[in-house]
């Protein structure tokens, strides 16, 4: 099987998140099943969404886990050079949407498998591929849940070929969103004093996140690691008011924050919520929760890919992942892959075509290592 090819057609499926990715999943459990692996599919309560499990070798030891996520972001308002969902070979590139964020990483994987399908393995091999990372690893989180609740032995390992320009990086930030909603009083423009300005109470909200946000500035951790090595906060969206003569009564603020490894951010959110609601009619919401990870330097996992390292070091990513929800189950996870974050997630996104090909040599390398040999 050509990595190029099959690249191509998982393209080829607009598997973002807005839509289904059963297709992408079906695909990958045919080639999969092919090479002998026992293949499950976990639906999601939402239509069209599933995870996709595989696995080979003896249920219960430690080899490795392999995973990827299947869905992409948005192309829309994107200056693309060429159909995004038709993988278009520039040079030494393959140009597409999701080409290196991630599905050069579920091809090489795809493609190892069949070129050494995984018989007679000493050691499990787990593939785990997910729907809905990119909008808050939505699918990890859902077979996390389900396998704590089950108590299913995985391997302790896990790669995720996120694109890292195959550096070794075994940290992220976690990512928490969370809603703020003031209330206000509508009135006629002309009599203000008979209404309460919502977007002015959420001034005041803006204005008390501001501080916290300064004052989370002082709270070092990982400098080592983290360029930012603190919680940074973004104000992302606001919503409030319905015309210019009416006194708003409602304003939404939106906002993200990235707790480290080790903070809770159940005890962050109640720092802003201790922040805000004081001010008088405002309620805040946690929305989603994606976890922190950390994974402590020198894993065998981390020797074993050293020699195909971009750098012999191991470094923080600074966008989150599955491998933070993965902790939850004991894997300690390395992300490390094909194709640069830089270009991931924009128009004319790529994968360089001798990084995939390497991709394919790194997953035969760490199914051999953790799986075949002794
Ligand atoms: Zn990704």
């Amino acid at each position: 099987m050509d990595v190029e090819a099959l690249l191509g057609r998982l393209v080829a499926w607009p598997t973002v998140s807005d839509r289904p990715v059963t297709g992408i999943a079906a695909e990958l459990a045919n080639c999969l099943e092919a090479v002998g692996m026992r293949v499950e599919t976990l639906e999601a309560t939402e239509a069209g969404k599933c995870n996709l499990v595989c696995s080979a070798g003896p249920a219960g030891t430690d080899g490795v886990v392999l995973s990827g996520h299947m869905d992409v972001v948005p192309v829309e308002g994107q200056p693309w050079t060429s159909d995004p969902f038709v993988l278009t070979r520039r040079g030494d590139r393959l140009v597409g949407r999701g080409a290196c964020d991630m599905k050069a990483f579920l091809a090489a994987i795809v493609v190892a498998l069949t070129r050494t399908p995984p018989r007679d393995l000493r050691r499990e091999l787990v593939l785990m591929f997910t729907h809905d990372e990119e909008v808050g690893c939505l699918g990890s989180r859902a077979l996390a849940d389900k396998y704590a609740a089950e108590g299913r032995t995985l391997p302790t390992l896990a790669l995720i070929g996120e694109p890292t320009s195959f550096h070794m990086l075994r940290m992220h930030p976690g990512h928490v969103a969370a809603r703020i909603t003031c209330a206000g009083r509508a009135a006629h423009s002309s009599r203000p004093d008979l209404g309460q300005n919502a977007i002015r109470l959420a001034a005041r909200v803006i204005d008390a996140l501001d501080a916290l946000a300064e004052r989370w500035r002082h709270d070092v951790r990982f400098p080592e690691l983290l360029e930012r090595p603190f919680v940074v906060m973004n104000v992302a969206t606001i919503h409030g008011g319905n015309a210019v003569n009416i006194v708003p009564d409602r304003c939404i603020v939106d906002l993200g924050f990235r707790p480290l490894p080790g903070m809770s951010p159940e005890a962050l959110f109640e720092e802003i919520r201790e922040a805000v609601e004081p001010l008088g009619s405002v309620r805040a919401e946690l929305v989603r929760v994606t976890p922190a990870m950390l994974t402590p330097a020198g894993t065998p996992l981390e020797a074993l890919l050293r020699p195909w390292a971009a750098s012999p070091d191991t470094a923080a990513a600074s966008f989150a992942t599955d491998g933070g929800n993965f902790e939850r189950l004991g894997m300690r996870t390395l992300v490390f892959g094909p194709g640069s974050i830089d270009v991931a997630h924009k128009a004319d996104e790529y994968v360089p075509i001798d990084e995939l090909h390497r991709a394919v040599d790194v997953v035969d390398a760490v199914v051999a290592h953790r799986c075949r040999l002794p």
